[in-house]
């Protein structure tokens, strides 16, 4: 009961018709003659001059108003005596806004449920042991914070405790709880599992993941561009054959009744209504997938892709590599070539620099300070080590400092750090690195969902490329680019529109430039995923695809739901032209059209028929690769819907 009485109160203009209709039904019975139709009348014409002002209001702001069809049946209607009519018109326009909010609401559901959940406090440790509550926004990096069992984790952190277990699923999609143990780092907004855990503060709150998010579906729930495109590519013709049918009818009849039964049921609510709902339910669906998408305008681009390119390190293999060997050219050894590596790579953020260090610290060596530390992006890093010149990376680079490089084959699919000390060519470090256990189905998902060309844009060698490509099926591989060449690579594509799948470090160029950029990993740096359209939060290759299917299902459903809307006001419209609608019988039909459409679109937050066929499939591979040798289980996750 409170509830209808809110309701009534929030929505005034429908409280008010609906008063106006109780009130013309007592008068039409017991008043005098003609007084309902004029209480109606008048009413119904208030009503249509609202309506008319928001739609000038509309026209000023540069969109159009589609609202002109409803404005016309309410006076046309009026004007031949179906005040009846008109009043359910009223109805419909007012009871629209509120289905609307409704229906808006339901689609977003994860979206809200996201940011409403944002965590407020952080339970801080006093030197003295006790622990007092503060708001999240004053932790400090650095310091120690409590956390209780099932509570959200304040600001991103590492683990101090022992080990326990995190839900991240509202952060990732991942489902299953994850593992941590003392020293891993935590999301802000993952769950903590059953005990109580001390975190060090490794960020702020502005910084940490689970606001950074925040940030991103805020901008994603701004953005309404396609929306109003969607709507506008139909709403003008939509207009015209309205009118033009009412035209005719009333011309051909010779009735203006007819005129006013035909715009009655040209209402076009599901153009301003259906296809939001439907975008609203998309970016909402795709964010429990751990897959945030910035806008509508990018759900409807993914729907359409192309061509899909691909950075290889950290997107196409898992960017963890590890030194497979060391290659000496003569005079220094392979610790010593390593430490040196090492050394100037401690200061760079490459996967192949973090590899190397990992490697000198495996093996117990000493890696001392360097000064004059330079990393040349996508080259290589120089540095000074005990006064020694040392110059670290790819071949050419390297060539540039010493002379005698070598390029020698390494084994396929590895790549070589080179390393130049003190003028002369030391050696070469050979690094490996997995590919993804989801690649190959990720490739084959993403053709199935309509994909047709795949790129690799690498900066490293041609062989390595060559035959990591060759292992997964990728149709172009471009190698030794620069990260302006990748830019120019993604540029002249003509299968468009083209997306580009990179892990963040190098790539944002490449993504800004690219029609869909897609930032894996939402850990990537920063500067990526601002400059990306969708953030994939967890690591895991195959979401691209899930992205690009909720893409096509959320256009498919926004059409089918436009379609079926202006199809059925078509028919009726037609009906009524024919003289075989009465204006009161229409009014109802349309209110039936709109609920029906408006549901349709809604279902845009359930996979389809595709959808499905596709995740039974990559669940039939997963558990094969899993029965086959016990390889590795790709982090592919589908249950979740
Ligand atoms: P990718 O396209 O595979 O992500 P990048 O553009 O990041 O590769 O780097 C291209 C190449 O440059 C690497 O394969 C490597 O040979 C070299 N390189 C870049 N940075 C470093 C570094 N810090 N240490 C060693 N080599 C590097
Ligand atoms: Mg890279």
């Amino acid at each position: 009961m409170a509830s209808v009485v809110g309701f009534l109160r929030e929505y005034r203009v429908v409280t008010a018709t609906l008063l106006v209709g109780l009130l013309g039904g007592i008068l039409e019975l017991a008043g005098p003659p003609d007084a309902a139709r004029w209480t109606i009348s008048v009413f119904a014409l208030v009503v249509a001059a609202l309506q008319a002002r928001g739609m000038i209001a509309d026209l000023r702001a540069g969109s159009y108003g589609i609202d002109l069809l409803a404005v016309t049946a309410i006076v046309s209607t009026v004007l031949v005596g179906e005040y009846w009519a008109a009043l359910v018109v009223c109805l419909m326009l007012s009871g629209g806004e509120a289905l609307e909010d409704y229906a808006a609401g339901r689609a977003r559901r994860e979206l809200s449920a996201l940011l409403e959940r944002a965590p407020q406090i952080g339970h801080r440790f006093l030197p003295d042991g006790t622990v007092v509550d503060v708001p999240v926004t004053e932790l400090v990096v650095g310091e120690e914070v409590l956390v209780k069992p099932h509570e959200l984790v304040p600001v991103d952190g590492v683990l101090l405790s022992e080990d326990a277990t995190f839900d991240e699923s509202s952060l990732t999609g991942e489902s299953l709880p994850v593992d941590r143990r003392r020293g891993d780092d935590l999301l802000s907004g993952s769950v903590n599992g059953g005990e109580a855990v001390r975190v060090r503060v490794t960020a702020a709150a502005a910084d940490s993941q689970y606001q950074r998010i925040v940030e991103l579906v805020r901008e994603a729930q701004d953005s309404k561009a396609p929306f109003v495109r969607l709507a506008d590519r139909v709403a003008v013709p939509f207009t015209v054959v309205a009118f033009l049918i009412a035209g005719l009818a009333w011309f051909l009849s010779g009735e203006a009744t007819r005129f006013a039964e035909v715009l009655v049921v040209a209402t076009p609510c599901p153009l301003i209504i259906a296809a939001p709902v439907a975008f609203m339910a998309g970016m909402s669906r795709s964010a429990r997938n751990g897959v945030i998408v910035k806008g509508g305008g990018t759900l409807e681009q993914l729907s359409r892709v192309r061509t899909v390119a691909f950075d290889k390190t950290g997107t196409l293999t898992y960017g963890t590599p590890h030194v497979a060997r060391v290659d000496v050219a003569d005079g220094l050894g392979p610790d010593e070539i390593l430490s040196l590596a090492a050394a100037v790579e401690q200061y760079s953020s490459h996967p192949l620099a973090a590899a190397i260090v990992a490697a000198a610290r495996e093996r117990r060596l000493t890696v001392p300070a360097a000064t004059d530390v330079e990393e040349v992006t996508a080259h290589g890093v120089r540095a000074r080590v005990d006064g020694r010149a040392v110059v670290v990376g790819k071949a050419s680079f390297v060539a540039d400092e010493v002379s005698g490089v070598r390029d020698v084959p390494l084994e396929p699919g590895q790549t070589g750090v080179h390393v130049g000390v003190a003028g002369r060519y030391a050696g070469v470090v050979a690094l490996a690195d997995e590919i993804r256990a989801e690649t190959s189905e990720t490739l084959a998902g993403l053709h199935r969902a309509g994909v047709r060309t795949t790129m690799m844009l690498t900066g490293d060698a041609e062989p390595t490329a060559r035959h990591i490509a060759a292992g997964i099926g990728i149709d172009d591989v471009r190698a030794g680019l620069l990260p302006e060449h990748k830019v120019d690579a993604v540029r002249a594509v003509t299968a468009r529109p083209v997306m580009m799948v990179g892990d963040g470090v190098n790539d944002a160029p490449v993504l800004a430039v690219a029609d869909v950029g897609v930032a894996m990993g939402a850990k990537g740096s920063t500067a990526a995923s601002e400059s990306a359209d969708v953030v994939i939060m967890l690591d895991d290759l195959y979401r691209t695809v899930r992205a690009v299917q909720i893409g096509r299902r959320t256009m498919r459903v926004a059409w089918q739901a436009i379609g079926i809307g202006l199809g059925f006001s078509l028919v009726l419209m037609l009906v009524a032209a024919a003289g075989l609608l009465p204006a009161i019988v229409g009014a109802w039909m349309q209110e039936v059209v709109d609920l029906t459409c408006i549901l349709w679109a809604l279902l845009a937050s359930r996979p389809g028929r595709e959808e499905r066929a596709e995740q039974n499939r990559v669940e039939a591979l997963r558990a094969e690769r899993v029965r086959t040798a016990g390889a590795p289980v790709g982090r592919t996750e589908l249950a979740r819907q």
